[in-house]
């Protein structure tokens, strides 16, 4: 074997030219899913504090978004709706004129070429903030599931492309598959958050979706933080019960959760660049602390390498205008 003076890795690194063809890992839009928040009412854009650069919007302007979304070249958006009435069992969940519905109909109907995910849980339409229907303090799964079955067809039935479950429920991605399945969606893929940890890195997302729990927390749904065997049989159980693809969440924290998910199934494989690390590099790149362009495309980069297929990520379309620049 080689060794110096022979052997010089720096022979690869000096030309910018040479840096570009060796690069291992690139990004491409094909891998952006952009998070958007919708809201009833007209002509809404609201600020998210503690996510700069993210809105709240009512679905006139998220139409007008998602068309900027599609002309950007990012293939897909994932939403998530805030009602305007939140009850015990998140009614307006699996109501076919819910936020998420009509929001659905009005892209599907003035853009092309968009993939609408929606995000499926019940956090954001019950009145106690939790992820399921309750028995005192304690979240039912067989009950929840059920729900989010019929919440997961009424997005099919409004024209969604992909359905994606969040809540960390046991057996939802098998009794979403048959509902879709009887009801003539079989074609529907399911992306399943099969990997989703109790992570603190949630806050800001609680703010844009209001959805933060009454009392208590999620972690008797969502995994402990120290655990890599238990996300193994959790992706493996989604798999099983038939998602399509699989997701990571958060990202950036797990990046050895992805890359073992990834190799152990070699399934396409999702991963949540979630608010709390979107707030962190803008509020310290707003600091200038940190350079936040680069933080942004590293930190994708550092996702993708992990190998994640696809990310969402509130960076979508400030990361598409930066390989417009920088990439051929
Ligand atoms: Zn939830």
């Amino acid at each position: 074997m080689a060794i110096f003076p022979v052997k010089r890795l720096r022979r690869l690194r000096y030309n910018p030219l040479i840096r570009d063809m060796v690069r291992e890992t690139e990004l491409s839009k094909n891998d952006f899913i952009y998070p958007l928040f919708v809201v009833h009412g007209e002509k809404i854009k609201k600020p998210i504090k503690s996510m700069p650069g993210v809105y709240q919007m009512s679905v006139d302007t998220l139409v007008n978004e998602c068309k900027d979304v599609a002309s950007l070249g990012i293939p897909a958006v994932i939403l998530f709706g805030i009602p305007e009435h939140k009850d015990e069992v998140g009614s307006e969940a699996y109501n076919p004129n819910g936020i998420i519905q009509k929001a659905v109909r009005a892209i599907k109907s003035e853009v092309k070429n968009l993939i609408i995910i929606t995000d499926v849980c019940m956090c954001e339409y019950t009145s106690h903030g939790h992820c399921g229907v309750l028995n005192e303090e304690e979240i039912l799964n067989d009950q929840t599931i059920e729900l989010l079955a019929r919440e997961s067809l009424t997005h099919a039935q409004a024209g969604a492309d992909i359905i994606a479950p969040s809540d960390m429920m046991d057996g939802r991605v098998a009794v979403i598959r048959k509902i879709l399945d009887e009801n003539g969606f079989e074609k529907i893929p399911i992306l399943s958050y099969a990997a989703k940890y109790a992570s603190g890195y949630y806050g800001p997302f609680r703010e844009a979706a209001e959805s933060t729990p009454a009392f208590g927390d999620r972690r008797s749904h969502q995994m402990d933080i120290g655990n890599v065997n238990e996300a193994l049989r959790e992706v493996e159980t989604d798999i099983e019960e038939g998602a399509d693809i699989v997701m990571v969440k958060p990202a950036g924290p797990y990046l050895d959760v992805i890359r073992k998910v990834k190799d152990t199934f070699k399934m396409p494989t999702a991963a949540y660049q979630v608010s709390g690390e979107y707030a962190m590099i803008k509020a310290a790149g707003q600091n200038g602390w940190i350079d936040e362009e680069r933080v942004m495309i590293e930190s994708l980069t550092a996702i993708k390498r992990a190998g994640a297929d696809m990310f969402l990520t509130y960076f979508a379309k400030d990361a598409a205008r930066w390989l417009d620049k920088n990439r051929k």
